[in-house]
C-alpha cells in the first residue's frame, strides 16, 4: 500500500492520487503540478497560492441543501438564511468568487469591524442579509444606519447594553432608518474545541439574562420593539462535537420564546453563529457528527421549543466561515533543499590512515544487510556521538568529523533503503536522528500563521512522486531566520517524504485547507509577504489560471512598513554607480522569496 496522506480522510473527494500525483477531482482532473508548471513558466517563483473557487460554491451549495433537507423533513416552517463571517477571508480573490457563488441564495455577509462592514456595505448583494457582531462605537452604528438607508437587509447585533444606548441615540439624532437590532446572549452552556472562549458564562461576548430583559424594556419604552429580531449566539470555532450546540439551542431557543411571549412580535429568528468543523486530521477523524445530523438537531430542537412554547417556529442564521472557506485553498511550495544532500559518497576525504572509529563506520556501511540494517543503524549513530564528542575534545581534525557525518548519513539512508519501509511501525521504532530536514520556500508566519501560533494541523503532502514509497521521517524547515519556522517530525503524527535528488527532480508539497484566516492573520515575520496568488476556473472543462497576484515587491514592502522608499533609493543610488544601482533597483522590485533553479 503506498502513502495517500490521509487523503481521503481530509480531502472530501475534492482531490485525488492518480498516477502518482495530487489532481483536482473536477472538470478534466487537472494535476496540481501542471497548474505550478504553468505558473512557474511565466517566471513566478516562490510559494504559489491557488484558489479554487468551485469549492466555495460545493460548500456553499452543500450549506443550504443540510438545511434544505433538514426543514423538509421536520416540515419546518422558518427559513434558512446564511452570511459569510468576513474575518474568515476579506482577500478580494477569495470574496468576489465567493459572493457570486452565494447570489441565488441571498447568501450574505457578517461584518465584526468598520473596515469589514465597509466591505460589507458595497459588496452584499442587496436583499441578502448582513449581520453585525463584535463591539461598536457611535459611528460604527452610524455605518449600520446608512447601510440600511442604501437598502441592506442589516441586523445590528448588539454585545452589550450601551450599544443599544447608541442605537437609540442615532436614531434619534438622525433620520436614517432604523436598522434591525439583535441580542447576542451570554450562554450558560459553553462551546468545545480550541476557540471555546467565544460561548459560555465568562465569555468576552454577549448579553446576561438580566441585561436581556433590560433590552426588552429599553426597546420598548422608547417605541422601538419592533426592530428586535434576531437572537445570536455563537460558541466558538471547529465545534468538534455537537453537545454543546445542541444545549446552546436550548438556552437560545426558550430566550426566543419567552421574549416572544412577552410581546416581543418581530423577533423572527435565531442566529446560530459558525463553529462547523473542518476535517484537518490526515490520520483520523476528529469531529463526531454528520454535517446532516448538525442541521437535523439544529432545526428539531428549536422545533421542540417553538411547540412547547406556543410560538411560531423562528428563521435559522448561520455565520459558519471555516467551513465554507478553508477547503478553497491550497499552498504550494517548492522544496529548496533537502539537509542531507551534502552527505554524498563523492564528499568523503578519506585518508590512509584514518581513526579506528571511522574504519568501522566504513565496515559498517559496506557490510550492511537488510536483517542487520536497524542495528547498523543504531551503532552508526553511536558512532557518529563518539566522533563529535573526540573533535570537541581535539583528538580527530575537521575532515574525519566531515567523514563522520557523510558516513553515518548514507549508512542511514541505506538503512532505510533495505528496509523497504513496509512497515512504518518498525520506521517508527527508530530514533528521531534519522529525520532529514527539508527546507522549504516559504515562511511559516505568513502563510501558516495558524501552525505557529496555536499548533493547528493542515493536511500536507508532496503533489508528486506519489507512486513511490516515501523513507525519509521529515521536518520541515521555512526561511525566515527564526527556530520557530518549522514543522517537526511528530512520530505520533509522522510525515514521511521522498528521498529525491533536487539536483535532478523537482519536489513541492502542498498545505491543504488554508482558506480559512491563514490570509489575513499571516505576519510578514523578516519581511515574507503573501505568496503569489492565483484563482484557478475552468471553461469548458479547460483550466483557466487567472486573477494571478505575484508576491508583493521588496520596495512595496518597506513602503508598507512606512519607510520613505525615495529615500532609500537616493541612499542607495548616491553610494553606487549607475549600473550598479540598476542591479539594486531591479532587485528591489522583485519579491523577498528565494530564487534558485528549483525555487
Ligand atoms: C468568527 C465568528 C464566526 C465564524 O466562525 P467559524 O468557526 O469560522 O465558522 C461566526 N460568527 C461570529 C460571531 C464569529 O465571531
Amino acid at each position: 500500500m503506498l502513502e495517500n496522506y490521509g487523503i481521503d480522510i481530509w480531502a472530501d473527494d475534492n482531490f485525488i492520487i492518480e498516477d502518482g500525483v495530487v489532481k483536482l477531482n473536477y472538470a478534466s482532473n487537472p494535476a496540481l503540478i501542471n497548474m505550478v508548471k504553468e505558473i512557474r513558466e511565466k517566471d513566478f517563483k516562490g510559494p504559489l497560492l491557488f484558489r479554487f473557487p468551485h469549492l466555495i460554491q460545493k460548500q456553499i451549495d452543500k450549506l443550504y441543501s443540510l438545511y434544505d433537507n433538514a426543514i423538509n423533513e421536520y416540515e419546518y416552517k422558518g427559513k434558512f438564511n446564511a452570511v459569510f463571517p468576513l474575518k474568515v477571508n476579506q482577500l478580494p480573490n477569495f470574496l468576489k468568487p465567493l459572493l457570486k457563488a452565494g447570489e441565488k441564495y441571498n447568501y450574505g455577509l457578517e461584518a465584526g469591524s468598520k473596515a469589514e462592514l465597509f466591505l460589507a456595505m458595497t459588496y452584499n448583494k442587496i436583499g441578502a442579509p448582513i449581520t453585525i457582531n463584535g463591539f461598536k462605537d457611535k459611528e460604527m452604528v452610524h455605518l449600520a444606519f446608512i447601510a440600511r438607508k442604501m437598502g441592506h437587509d442589516i441586523t445590528v447585533i448588539i454585545e452589550g447594553l450601551n450599544e443599544l444606548e447608541m442605537i437609540l441615540e442615532v436614531e434619534k439624532e438622525t433620520s436614517l432608518p432604523t436598522p434591525n437590532v439583535g441580542l447576542r446572549v451570554r450562554l450558560f452552556n459553553s462551546g468545545s474545541g480550541a476557540w471555546a472562549k467565544s460561548g459560555g458564562i465568562d465569555s468576552k461576548f454577549g448579553l446576561s439574562s438580566t441585561e436581556i430583559l433590560e433590552a426588552f424594556e429599553m426597546l420598548e419604552e422608547n417605541n422601538l420593539i419592533n426592530i428586535l429580531t434576531m437572537i445570536h449566539f455563537h460558541i466558538g470555532s471547529a465545534m468538534n462535537s455537537i453537545k454543546p450546540l445542541k444545549n446552546a439551542l436550548k438556552e437560545s431557543g426558550h430566550i426566543y420564546a419567552e421574549l416572544k411571549n412577552l410581546g416581543a412580535d418581530n423577533l423572527s429568528a435565531i442566529n446560530i453563529g459558525g463553529g462547523m468543523a473542518v476535517e484537518y486530521s490526515q490520520f483520523q477523524r476528529t469531529t463526531q457528527y454528520n454535517l446532516q445530523e448538525f442541521a437535523n438537531d439544529v432545526i428539531f430542537t428549536l422545533k421542540n421549543i417553538a411547540r412547547q412554547k406556543g410560538v411560531e417556529e423562528p428563521n435559522i442564521f448561520t455565520e459558519s466561515g471555516r467551513f465554507i472557506s478553508a477547503s478553497s485553498t491550497v499552498l504550494i511550495t517548492p522544496v529548496l533543499e533537502l539537509f542531507s544532500a551534502e552527505y554524498d559518497a563523492e564528499n568523503l576525504r578519506l585518508k590512509e590512515k584514518n581513526p579506528p572509529l571511522i574504519e568501522e563506520l566504513r565496515e559498517l556501511f559496506n557490510d550492511i544487510n537488510s536483517k542487520m540494517a536497524l542495528e547498523f543503524m543504531h551503532d552508526s549513530i553511536d558512532h557518529l556521538e563518539s566522533l563529535l564528542k573526540l573533535f570537541d575534545l581535539g583528538y580527530i581534525d575537521l575532515e574525519d568529523r566531515s567523514n563522520a557525518e557523510i558516513l553515518t548519513n548514507l549508512i542511514i539512508k541505506k538503512a532505510i533503503w533495505l528496509l523497504e519501509v513496509d512497515d512504518y511501525e518498525e520506521l517508527k521504532r527508530i530514533d528521531n536522528k534519522i529525520q532529514e530536514k527539508y527546507l522549504l520556500n516559504f515562511s511559516i508566519f505568513q502563510s501558516l500563521p495558524d501552525f505557529w501560533g496555536i499548533k493547528q494541523e493542515f493536511p500536507i503532502m508532496p503533489i508528486t512522486h506519489l507512486n513511490k514509497k516515501p523513507t525519509r521521517s521529515a521536518s520541515l524547515w521555512d526561511i525566515t531566520c527564526d527556530s520557530d519556522g518549522e514543522i517537526e517530525f511528530n512520530p505520533e503524527k509522522p510525515l514521511y517524504l521522498h528521498d529525491v535528488n533536487l539536483d535532478k527532480e523537482e519536489y513541492y508539497l502542498g498545505f491543504f485547507h488554508v482558506g480559512a484566516y491563514q490570509d489575513i492573520l499571516g505576519m510578514r515575520h523578516n519581511l515574507f509577504s503573501h505568496p503569489t496568488e492565483i484563482n484557478v476556473v475552468f471553461e469548458n472543462n479547460e483550466v483557466i489560471l487567472e486573477k494571478i497576484l505575484e508576491s508583493q515587491k521588496i520596495i512595496d514592502i518597506l513602503e508598507d512598513i512606512d519607510y520613505d522608499t525615495k529615500e532609500i533609493k537616493n541612499i542607495l543610488k548616491n553610494n553606487l554607480d549607475d549600473n550598479t544601482y540598476k542591479i539594486l533597483e531591479k532587485y528591489l522590485n522583485e519579491n523577498s522569496y528565494l530564487k534558485t533553479a528549483w525555487s
